[in-house]
């Protein structure tokens, strides 16, 4: 078999060998190469210690990106490859981090300490694929099955528990049959595992085409790492799956989905996961949207909304709610008129300035915004047209009316 290994990573292996070194690229790029898929990075083993890897490359840019854990990082034309001494991890005690890295000069031995059969398989341009653990066979029939016992592995580490689950998603691969079994008893030391770590892989899962599915069969693990919304994976779970299989292929957009249909607002779940402050906001506002139905509000709350949102949350809500519940996606192109149009859905876009209500008005402080908003709603509502003159005349109506309310 040969995989074509891109020319900048293939001179880090080369080189590597030529200074004695054994060097292979491993890993996912190996595995997606083989399936034919988009090659996220690719990472290179090799028995050298990263103080001789940054020796050998001295003339490149490296950053030591895990020493500690036999890992450098290659700077080749600006394209960033880590390389990674073979290495065996020591026990486990919190589950968590290896309590040690032993450095090795076997690649059996690293191979061996790599989380599925399809992960671990290595391949240079003159040795070719090795594979030591059936990897390509599995690969070939869709498998995702623990290298060794799964119980052990999963003790050693519980996130792999959750890779397991998303590398199934995203390949559309099937988890074999004690992997599986062993993924329904372990699902708690998921407990143990941070929720950076947890939610990078849950994103992963959740934004791949198999998010339903994998879902539909190990419903469990979602109410154990996501114990709030756990009514959308007990009570509801058809629901559940037939919303996320309408759901574009978007983490946030199924994380949405699972807290509407949990009944929540979301808060606890997004803080629990240490979200991003823009998945956050994304998910809230989507959220939000699903709430007072967006997409099929009457005209005027609906222009209201889409200028407090403003585009790309307005465009992204409804591309959300309209796969969601199935509505008439013309209202996405609706909204993007408005916005094209320049319509005046916000005040910044009104005729009249806060300086130009003070100055013709005389209100001043909160007020000015308060006026400044309800002549807003009033362009909205067809009330009075978007021009100077007719705005300032019409803010004081509303401040007379204001000021006699006082
Ligand atoms: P992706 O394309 O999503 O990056 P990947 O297989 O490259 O997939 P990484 O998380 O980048 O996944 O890890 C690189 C490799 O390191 C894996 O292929 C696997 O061999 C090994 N690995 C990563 N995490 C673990 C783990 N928790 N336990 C055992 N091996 C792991
Ligand atoms: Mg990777």
């Amino acid at each position: 078999m040969i995989i074509n290994i891109p020319k900048d990573v293939n001179r880090i292996i080369t080189s590597l060998r030529q200074s004695g070194a054994k060097a292979y690229a491993v890993g996912g790029a190996v595995r997606d190469s083989i399936l034919g898929r988009k090659i996220n990075d690719w990472d290179v083993t090799t028995d050298f210690t990263a103080d001789k890897v940054k020796e050998i490359f001295s003339d490149y840019r490296t950053v030591d990106t895990g020493i500690k854990h036999g890992t450098v990082t290659v700077i080749i034309d600006r394209e960033p490859v880590e390389v990674t001494t073979f290495r065996i991890d020591g026990g486990y005690s919190d589950n968590r981090h290896p309590d040690t890295v032993t450095f090795t000069p076997r690649l059996e031995d690293d191979l061996e300490r790599r989380d599925f059969t399809v992960n671990a398989l290595a391949y240079n341009d003159s040795e070719g694929l090795i594979d030591l653990h059936g990897g390509l066979e599995d690969l070939k029939n869709g498998i995702i099955r623990c290298i060794g016992d799964p119980d052990r592995r999963f003790n050693e580490d519980g996130l792999r528990i959750l890779r397991a689950l998303r590398f199934a998603s995203q390949l559309g691969f099937v988890i074999e049959e004690n992997t599986a079994k062993s993924i329904v008893k372990n699902f708690a030391l998921l407990g143990n595992i941070s929720a950076e770590r947890i939610s990078k892989e849950l994103f992963g899962l959740l934004g791949s085409q198999g998010a339903a599915k994998t879902i539909k069969e190990f419903p469990q693990v979602f109410s154990g790492i996501l114990p709030e919304l756990a009514p959308a994976f007990e009570n509801s779970i058809d629901t559940a799956v037939q919303s996320l299989q309408k759901c574009d292929n978007i983490a946030e957009h199924r994380l949405a989905a699972l807290i509407v249909i949990a009944g929540r607002t979301g808060d606890e779940t997004l803080t629990g996961l240490k979200l991003s402050n823009a998945a956050r906001n994304r998910i809230k506002t989507l959220v939000e949207c699903a709430g007072i139905r967006l997409d099929t509000l009457n005209e005027t709350a609906f222009l209201k909304k889409l200028g407090s949102l403003g585009k790309d949350a307005s465009l992204d809500a409804l591309s959300f709610l309209t796969s969601l519940y199935g509505t008439d996606r013309s209202v996405i192109e609706k909204a993007e008129k408005v916005f094209e149009s320049g319509k005046c859905i916000t005040v910044n876009q009104l005729a009249v300035s806060g300086k130009d209500i003070t100055a013709f008005t005389g209100v001043t402080g909160k007020a000015v915004g308060d006026t400044l908003n309800a002549l807003l709603d009033m362009v909205i509502e067809n009330k009075t047209q978007n021009e100077k003159t007719a705005l300032l005349n019409a803010a004081q109506t509303l401040d007379i009316r204001r000021n006699g309310n006082d």
